[in-house]
């Protein structure tokens, strides 16, 4: 069985500056991966990588067990991007219609079908916005806009939920209950990879964590890292002064 994602030796530039430097790692059907790093670590950049919005210097990036310059199955994967809760560049349609884009993948988008209809309400349901249906996305709160771009992933029937701090600027009850649909998604059998700075949400909620800082610092499951000094050092807290004795 392959992975859905394997990422063997890669490494990314901007010019001169590094941003990912030799990070292997993989991700499992139904892993829940925390990836965290501080500021400016490449988290991002690894999770364009992944993805193919971006193409490596050097290594090799698998999706599904394809090549990922070639991978031609974009509705298996769902990707709520940082930008997802400004309301810049959101265009005008209802939540409704943005769900049913998620079956466009599928079909073309003048054949929307009875079925493909009634899969995007099924989506509308699973994250509990039927009420903003016909709502602008637009017009959205953040928390909102976080829940339509989840159900239209979901609507497309995606295998693969990547998402680029998606609670940024969302009030913590809201919060608390996207992490709550995250979690049963992933349940449901959903593979997720999440960038979130919130550590404590991180190692409540994912199986897996990836720590980078440039270089991968640690790959494994959540309690290996938790007993690790992976955080530490990845963070820049290491050393002498933190754990000297007298
Ligand atoms: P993170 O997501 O962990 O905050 P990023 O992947 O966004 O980190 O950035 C990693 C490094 O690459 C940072 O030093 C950042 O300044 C730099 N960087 C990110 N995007 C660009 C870009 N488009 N052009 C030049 N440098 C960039």
């Amino acid at each position: 069985m392959s992975s859905v994602v394997d990422i063997q030796n890669v490494s990314f530039a901007y010019g001169e500056q590094t941003a990912v430097d030799d990070v292997s790692l993989t991700i499992e059907e139904g892993d829940f991966l925390g990836l965290i790093g501080p500021n400016g670590s490449g988290k991002t950049t690894l999770l364009h990588l992944m993805l193919g919005l971006l193409s490596p210097d050097s290594g090799s990036i698998e999706l599904f067990g394809q090549s990922v310059d070639s991978f031609d199955q974009g509705e298996r994967i769902g990707y709520v991007s940082q930008q997802a809760t400004s309301r810049g560049g959101t265009m005008p349609v209802t939540v409704r219609e943005c769900v049913r884009m998620g079956r466009f993948a599928h079909v073309g988008h003048s054949r929307l079908t009875d079925e493909d209809r009634r899969i995007a309400e099924e989506a509308l349901e699973t994250v509990d916005i039927m009420n903003l249906a016909d709502r602008r996305v637009n017009q959205l709160s953040g928390g909102q806009r976080q829940r339509a771009y989840i159900a239209r992933a979901l609507a497309s029937e995606a295998d693969l939920l990547a998402l680029d701090e998606p609670t940024v600027g969302v009030d913590a009850d809201s919060r608390d209950a996207f992490y709550q649909l995250l979690d049963s998604l992933n349940n449901a059998g959903i593979t997720i990879v999440l960038i979130e700075h919130d550590i404590g949400v991180v190692t409540d909620r994912a199986n897996r964590i990836a720590c980078i800082n440039t270089e991968l610092y640690h790959h494994g499951d959540t309690e290996s890292f938790v007993e690790s000094d992976a955080l530490s050092e990845a963070y820049g807290t290491t050393g002498t002064v933190v754990h000297h004795h007298h």
